[in-house]
């Protein structure tokens, strides 16, 4: 500190209105908050536990300041030197973003330099990234290009209780990276050999590696790699023995009592019982906020819509009440909105998915609705169909829910069913890996070498049926040979682009048939949330303004056209001046045509960073302009495991499956029912329904894609 003149003296006074946005008083809060956390005690301990285990498990209860400090700790104690990194996985693509920034903020750093967060197609880390952010299958992409993860000294696997399909490869090939960096370089490896591996990170992405021996590379000894398993969920032992006994400290965290509080009778519609309790509790509560637990942005969209008309009803005085959503798919300046405290009076009521369970901590929260649903995938290996299904939470995360009412001091919890309800509920939440397709996941593993798929070290093994469907699939995709190995260039290249199989191979064979460039920009406009916006008051309204844009053939080549007229009207307009205020002109646009211009923005994204993916492997990017015939057929090719033939009772079957299914009355081909058709998605909701259809001849199948149709005799 500089030290002040003798004499100088400098009165202060107190700002009669301080401003809490100030950088002084900021700093200061973000200081003292850190402080308070209960991770904040026992950071020595945790160092010195970090230092003198290789593999360690922290158990911690949600809020504890686990996410968030534990790696600007380990920077503060230098596992940082040498410019290695620290690498922190989250399930979820939201927390990563959410607690990237606040971290960001907490080290008064710009996002992107010492700290930052890489997802897939949003990547703000830097050569000065020291903290990075990110979700678990990013983590799992760039072991391809390195294998031994040389450039982190740390890896954090965060919210490992989740058990997303993820975290759990992620956790078995930690294992083997860490086993073979803690052996010199030359020895043979469950990899193979060590300088081999070491070269790979300029292999070339259209085959396997090399087998050679970097000079200089002899004897030296990789730097051996932390690993930090991070649970929010009491139960250690399940990492521990898998991880041969390793430690787990527990971080004991600061929970103040919740009632817990159910309804007398089971409610028919939870939105609507959801909504009458946060009116009552706004009404008869003392102050603070209240967090709803919704299934999805559909659901939660249309609370935030309801909750908005009600308080228009009420006298002005009672107002005072701010909806605010979170949830994956909205832009991250809004997300960060739930973070901030309310205005002056007012209770901010938190309308979130699961995403606000474990992975993010949102303060001032006292209040909890827990209707005791969440969304879920599941996966029929059988008939190859996945669907998203509303059921029940477990008792595991309906606990959790309920805690977060309790951090900054006691609370309520209000569950919309009654207590008897409770005692059905499962323990916990099965691992995702026993109710997904695993092709994209065997895939990766096959690329990183990793060839016995059934003995390899999982968790909780998926189920025979599962791995040998994904593989069938693979093998249909001409990813794999007979043999199941990955050795064709096709395999390799797949492996590379960060798409499910299907949609690489789609890429693959467009540019074969011409037409990578109407490919890329259909697999960018499918990669979004709906390129359509459609408010549920104006539907039709919607669907006429968009009538220009449906072509007979489907909704892909209706997505090409709605693609294609957003580039020539932003052409004409860039052309015409307007290249200043581009992005209102184009905001403006797709208001008028009804499209969804944050998907449309989204996509063009996807797009430009997927066409720089398949330059790297050296295709080249042409287009098949007009010829829809051509495009179509490549379409056949690509997407022939999900084909569709309309029955003469008007239902379709799946070709592949058997399954009676019906076309969704969003897709352009509702009315028209083509003979036969592609699809990209099968859902379940009342009916099985498929989605982003186009028409085909039945007979391009046997002619595209012999191997899998054999022609009738
Ligand atoms: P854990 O990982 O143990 O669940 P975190 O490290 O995520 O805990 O959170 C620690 C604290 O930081 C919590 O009290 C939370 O309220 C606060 N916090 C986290 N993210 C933000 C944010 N974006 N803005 C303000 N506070 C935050
Ligand atoms: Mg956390």
């Amino acid at each position: 500190m500089p030290s002040m003149a003798q004499g100088e003296h400098k009165s202060f006074v107190q700002n009669s209105k301080p401003n809490p946005k100030s950088a002084y008083s900021m700093r200061q809060k973000i200081a003292e908050h850190r402080r308070s956390l209960p991770i904040a005690s026992v950071e020595k301990r945790l160092i010195e536990e970090v230092q003198k285990n290789d593999i360690l498990i922290i158990v911690g209860e949600t809020g504890s300041g686990k996410t968030t400090q534990l790696p600007q700790f380990l920077y503060n104690a230098g596992f940082c030197r040498e410019g290695k990194m620290i690498g922190i996985t989250q399930p979820r693509r939201i927390a990563a973003v959410t607690v990237a920034k606040r971290v960001a903020e907490e080290c008064e750093v710009e996002l992107g330099q010492r700290v930052g967060y890489s997802i897939r197609f949003d990547d703000t880390t830097s050569s000065s990234t020291r903290l990075k952010y990110m979700t678990d299958g990013l983590l799992l992409r760039e072991a391809l290009l390195d294998p031994h993860l040389s450039r982190y000294s740390v890896i954090i696997v965060d919210e490992a209780h989740d058990r997303s399909v993820h975290t759990d490869v992620l956790l078995a090939l930690l294992k083997k990276i860490q086993r073979a960096r803690s052996k010199p370089v030359g020895e043979k490896t469950e990899f193979g050999n060590i300088a081999s591996q070491v070269q790979t990170q300029t292999r070339d992405a259209n085959g396997p590696q090399q087998n050679g021996v970097l000079k200089g590379c002899q004897g030296r000894k990789l730097s051996p790699l932390k690993l930090i398993i991070m649970s929010a969920s009491l139960d250690a032992r399940v990492f521990s023995e898998y991880f041969g006994g390793a430690k787990a400290v527990h971080v004991q965290g600061r929970q103040f009592p919740v009632d817990i509080l159910y309804t007398v009778h089971p409610e028919s519609d939870y939105v609507d019982a959801a909504l009458v309790t946060i009116f009552q509790i706004h009404f008869e509560e003392k102050p603070g906020d209240i967090l709803v637990f919704l299934t999805g942005q559909d659901e939660i969209e249309s609370v935030e819509r309801l909750v908005q008309e009600r308080l228009q009803n009420i006298p002005e005085d009672k107002r005072k009440l701010l909806p605010l959503a979170i949830f994956s798919a909205l832009p991250s300046e809004q997300q960060m909105k739930v973070f901030s405290p309310a205005p002056t009076g007012f209770r901010k009521v938190i309308l979130a998915t699961n995403i606000a369970e474990t992975s993010i901590t949102i303060p001032g929260i006292r209040y909890v609705i827990d209707p005791g649903f969440v969304k879920a995938r599941s996966y029929d290996p059988s008939k190859g169909m996945e669907s998203l299904d509303v059921v029940p939470a477990s008792k595991a995360q309906t606990l959790q829910r309920s805690g977060r009412a309790g951090r900054e001091g006691p609370g309520k919890s209000f569950r919309l069913y009654p207590e008897r309800e409770f005692e059905k509920l499962e323990d916990s939440t099965k691992p995702e890996i026993k109710r997904c397709n695993l092709s994209n996941i065997i895939l990766q593993l096959k690329a990183l070498g990793i060839d016995d798929i059934v003995g390899f070290d999982f968790i909780d093994k998926p189920s025979r049926g599962a791995i040998i469907k994904a593989l069938a699939e693979l093998h249909s995709l001409g990813a794999l040979a007979d043999d199941g190995k990955l050795e064709n260039p096709a395999g390799y290249q797949m492996s590379r682009l960060p798409l499910e199989p299907v949609y690489s191979k789609a890429l693959i064979l467009a540019n074969q048939f011409n037409c990578l460039e109407e490919m890329l920009i259909t697999v960018a406009v499918l990669s979004v949330e709906s390129i359509f916006y459609d408010p549920r008051e104006k539907r039709e309204e919607a669907r006429t303004s968009r009538n220009h844009f449906a072509s007979v053939e489907g909704d892909h080549l209706t997505y090409l056209n709605v693609y294609r007229e957003s580039d020539e009207f932003l052409e004409k307009r860039k052309a015409a001046g307007s290249g200043n205020n581009i992005d209102k002109v184009m905001k403006k646009w797709c208001k008028e045509n009804y499209v969804n211009s944050r998907s449309l923005k989204h996509a063009r994204d996807i797009y430009r960073q997927i066409r720089e993916h398949v330059e790297q492997i050296g295709f080249n990017v042409s287009s098949c302009g007009n010829d829809m015939l051509g495009f179509r057929r490549c379409l056949a090719a690509s997407f022939f495991l999900k084909a569709a033939q309309r029955q003469l009772d008007g239902t379709y079957r799946a070709l592949e499956s058997g399954e009676v299914v019906h076309i969704h009355p969003t897709s352009v081909l509702f009315r028209a029912k083509p003979e036969c058709v592609i699809f990209n998605e099968l859902m379940q909701t009342s009916k099985k329904y498929i989605k982003n259809l186009t028409r085909i001849d039945s007979l391009w199948l046997s002619e595209l894609a012999p191997h899998h149709f054999k022609t009738a005799e």
